[in-house]
């Protein structure tokens, strides 16, 4: 490593010292020595001599101490302009802070190291290519200052090299042609340094520029890097104090250009210590009078409670905020919501406040909320699904009675087709949101159907994107449940197909059998038994006929009914009366008590039931027996029973033979001609009585049905 020459001058230690007194003895030895002997030659008188070297000794104490005074004269003026020097450098870098400091800086340097130009400027533009100069001093005046490009100056080794000093002794403008700005000074000597800030990073670039030789670069450099410590000190220093000014404005634009009210207040005395324009215009009081104010005086009295103990609750630097009730300087008040935040302000405990009027926000939301507790109070009402949910998030927003009804009342923050489908963690591939929305406008409305997998019924859905209070577009779906309507349609269907299926057998044999007629001429035996046969065929496609429409009028709930207190015997012995006679080979027995209590019922339809179960008795035991119709009292019910000993029913079959067209299907029955609608029949009368219906059979045994039927309320 270079030793480092002293500040001002080299450091010559003993060395010179001795060879003075070096050269001093042998000087001064050799005066003694040829003085002595040059007298001792020329004069010969010892008197003479003693009188002659007494004044050589004199002689030689004078020199002697004229020399000496020289030297320490020599010296000591050394001392003083290093001191002077010195001084100069402190006053240089020490005299004042910011543009003054940077003046004072290049003065010095320029005087110190008798240079012709000294600049010091800041590195600027986009990736830092420029230098803008904070201080020049040149040709013994402070100048204006410039910018310049870095590229192709001496300026851009000092900022791209490793923060080393650029040194060019001489030739500068011809090593450097492209910097017009050196070249037209006629520079000849540069030296520059990088300034850097506590990081490290260049700030800046000091220079001296002079328009002749450098002569001594020691000295110049040690004072050049003093001064550039310095300079980097108090430009990292000016940047620091430019970004403050720099917050410090734009903190200050954002409050006074802020379209909402803003203050600051003290905490303390709670008066004004700041506002801005928007304040002063919306509450229109002046600067001057919010200043005389404190904040109690714009809230209403009734309020002042609670903002005394909002501040005795606040927790420093904590941004709060709230709604609260203003006064304005004309007496009206105003909802605003508030955001606060504790700070220090001049050195006092302050809050800074932004005051956002809702008033007529509020106001309108009040009356939204109004006008949709009023639909909601519509809503409620309808015998159909409402809800709406966000059509971005899926959450549910609203829903009806009758869909918490169905789909319970926890629907609130869940998701739509968690709660209205089931088993569902993410949305439905049949959601209409994307049918619902065009270019942010709501399109018509989507109808559709669907079979709901929680509650299993159908529903006929309209959905439709509406604006939701907070101005957002969201789904509204109507559904309304047309699972009977599904029903009957499907009913509807299946007996359209197997009535047509079941009238083609009895048709068939009708025309059969007319056609052999009208075709030959027959005995009058042979016709009455094809006659019968028709007959039988045509009552067949009449019981067919008969019962396809009272199961049809039954299921679409259209037939009414006259219910009365009736006596069932009579019923049964009606119904019993119409079989009496129709077959040989079974016996018809009736069980009924006298004093059974009357039933609730429409006897047409009773006597309807009962004939159809005594016809299935005679119809399923082909081989005869007996067929017994019974009543009795029973839970409180009456208690109709059928039974015969005809060929039963299967177990497993027991629970579908009431369904509509369920035939049992075995090779016994094939020959049996049917509907499958009896019992279905059968079924709908009891239910509509409010009774129950069911079997007990063993297969080849026989079967009973029975009919539990409420007593009349007058009986009981
Ligand atoms: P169907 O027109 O076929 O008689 P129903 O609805 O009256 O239609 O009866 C349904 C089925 O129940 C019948 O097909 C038959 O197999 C069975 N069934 C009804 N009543 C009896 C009975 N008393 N004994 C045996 N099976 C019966």
């Amino acid at each position: 490593m270079k030793k480092h020459s002293s500040v001002l001058s080299k450091n010559y230690g003993a060395l010179i010292p001795l060879k003075i007194a070096l050269v001093y003895a042998v000087v001064a030895g050799l005066w003694v020595l040829l003085s002595d002997e040059a007298l001792n030659l020329l004069i010969k008188d010892p008197a003479t001599i003693t009188r002659l070297s007494i004044i050589k000794g004199w002689l030689f104490t004078v020199v002697t101490a004229i020399l000496l005074y020289l030297l320490v004269y020599r010296y000591m003026s050394a001392l003083q302009r290093k001191d002077d020097k010195l001084f100069e450098i402190v006053q240089g870098v020490s005299a004042a802070t910011g543009e003054a400091f940077f003046q004072s800086l290049v003065r010095k340097l320029s005087e110190l190291l008798n240079a012709d130009y000294v600049l010091v400027g800041n590195l600027t533009g986009e990736g830092m290519t420029k230098v803008k100069t904070i201080a020049v001093f040149g040709k013994g005046s402070p100048r204006e200052n410039i910018e310049y490009d870095l590229a192709g100056t001496p300026c851009a080794d000092v900022v791209s090299g490793e923060g080393k000093m650029c040194f060019h002794p001489s030739g500068a403008a011809a090593q450097f042609p492209q910097d017009h700005l050196l070249v037209g000074m006629g520079v000849e000597s540069y030296m520059g340094t990088p300034l850097r800030d506590v990081d490290g990073h260049v700030m800046g670039i000091m220079a001296i520029l002079n328009c002749r030789p450098f002569e001594s670069r020691d000295e110049a450099e040690a004072m050049f890097r003093i001064f550039a410590v310095r300079a980097a000190a108090e430009l990292e220093r000016k940047h620091r104090v430019d970004d403050l000014k720099a917050a410090e404005a734009r903190y200050r634009l954002l409050f006074e250009s802020n379209p909402h009210p803003m203050w600051v207040y003290d905490l303390e005395s709670l008066a004004f210590l700041a506002v801005n324009d928007a304040a002063v215009i919306h509450y229109g009081y002046s600067r001057e009078e919010f200043f005389a104010m404190t904040i109690k005086d714009i809230r209403p009295v009734e309020d002042i409670p609670r903002l005394l103990d909002s501040i005795s609750r606040v927790s420093p630097g904590f941004g709060q905020s709230g709604y609260w009730l203003h006064r304005k300087k004309d007496g009206m008040v105003i909802d605003v919501e508030i955001t606060s935040h504790t700070l220090s302000f001049d050195g006092k405990a302050a809050k800074l406040v932004l005051a956002n009027d809702v008033t007529e926000r509020l106001r309108a939301e009040t009356a939204l909320l109004t006008q949709f507790s009023q639909i909601s109070t519509i809503f409620d009402s309808l015998n159909a699904i409402v809800y709406v949910a966000d059509m971005e998030d899926y959450r549910l927003l609203y829903m009806n009675k009758y869909a918490a009804s169905i789909f319970g009342s926890d629907w609130q923050d869940k998701f739509c087709y968690e709660v209205l489908q089931e088993g569902r963690t993410k949305p439905c591939d049949f959601c209409t949101n994307d049918r619902l929305v065009q270019d942010g406008e709501p399109l018509p409305p989507c109808i559709w159907e669907l079979q709901n997998a929680r509650s299993g019924r159908w529903y006929q859905c309209t959905d439709k994107a509406i604006r939701w209070v907070n101005g957002q577009l969201v789904r509204m779906e109507i559904a309304v449940d047309i699972t009977e309507h599904k029903d009957m349609e499907r009913l509807k269907d299946e007996m359209v197909s197997a009535v047509s299926h079941e009238m083609r057998t009895p048709l068939t044999a009708i025309l059969g059998f007319t056609e052999f007629m009208l075709e030959h001429k027959l005995p009058r035996q042979e016709q009455e038994t094809y006659l019968g046969t028709m007959q039988r065929e045509a009552m067949r496609l009449n019981d067919l006929i008969g019962n396809f429409l009272d199961l049809q009028r039954l299921s679409a709930r259209n037939h009414s009914f006259a219910f009365m207190p009736l006596e069932i015997g009579a019923v049964l012995k009606e119904a019993v009366d119409l079989f009496q006679s129709t077959s040989q080979k079974h016996r018809l027995i009736t069980d009924c008590p006298a004093d059974l209590p009357k039933v609730r019922g429409d006897s047409r339809q009773l006597y309807h039931a009962i004939t159809n179960l005594i016809s299935n008795a005679i119809k399923y035991s082909p081989n005869g027996g007996t067929v017994t119709i019974a009543a009795r009292l029973k839970g409180g019910m009456v208690v109709v029973s059928v039974s015969d000993e005809g060929i039963g029913i299967p177990a497993e079959e027991l629970e579908r033979i009431f369904e509509k067209f369920y035939r049992v299907d075995n090779t016994d029955r094939r020959t049996i001609g049917g509907t499958g609608l009896g019992l279905s029949l059968v079924r709908e009368i009891v239910h509509t009585h409010q009774g129950k219906v069911w079997v007990e059979s063993e297969p080849g045994k026989g079967s009973s049905f029975f009919i539990a039927l409420p007593v009349a309320e007058k009986e009981l």
